[in-house]
């Protein structure tokens, strides 16, 4: 096969797959999640062997699978928006956890008790004081 029709192969391969997903909803981020807790639920199921774990991954899997080709977009985008809407805390705690591992020998990472904000400071200054960039609020903490 020449080049050209080998690109012209991957041109007919991708536009069949958007006409595909057109008008679908999509690997949004409720279909993700789902589909992460499913891929780890599939590789602890490989020690436990658990009809429960496999039952609760046949739910999830399946989820995810009709999230992405669901058609019925607005009502899928609503309940998205209630996901991120209530794991919006946990999220942030998260990356937050994510950060100060991360960076844990050079900055710590505060949450301004006042307004949530994230602030990052250098580490190992001793006991200063935080100014809030956004709301101004100031907090004594060891660095
Ligand atoms: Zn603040």
């Amino acid at each position: 096969m020449d080049k050209n029709k080998i690109r012209q192969l991957g041109y007919m391969i991708s536009s069949r797959m958007a006409q595909f997903f057109y008008g679908r909803n999509g690997f949004d981020n409720l279909a993700r999640f789902c589909n992460a807790v499913a891929i780890v639920l599939l590789i602890i199921n490989i020690f436990a062997q658990s009809i429960v774990i496999y039952f609760i991954w046949v739910a999830l899997f399946g989820y995810s699978v009709f999230r992405i080709y669901s058609k019925n977009i607005t009502k899928r985008y609503a309940e998205n928006k209630k996901f991120m809407q209530i794991t919006e805390g946990p999220r942030k705690i998260f990356k937050l956890a994510i950060l100060q591992c991360r960076d844990r020998n050079v900055s710590r990472y505060y949450i301004c008790k006042h307004c949530h904000q994230q602030i990052r400071v250098p580490k190992g200054k001793g006991r200063i004081e935080i100014r809030c960039p956004k709301c101004g609020e100031r907090f004594i903490k060891k660095t």
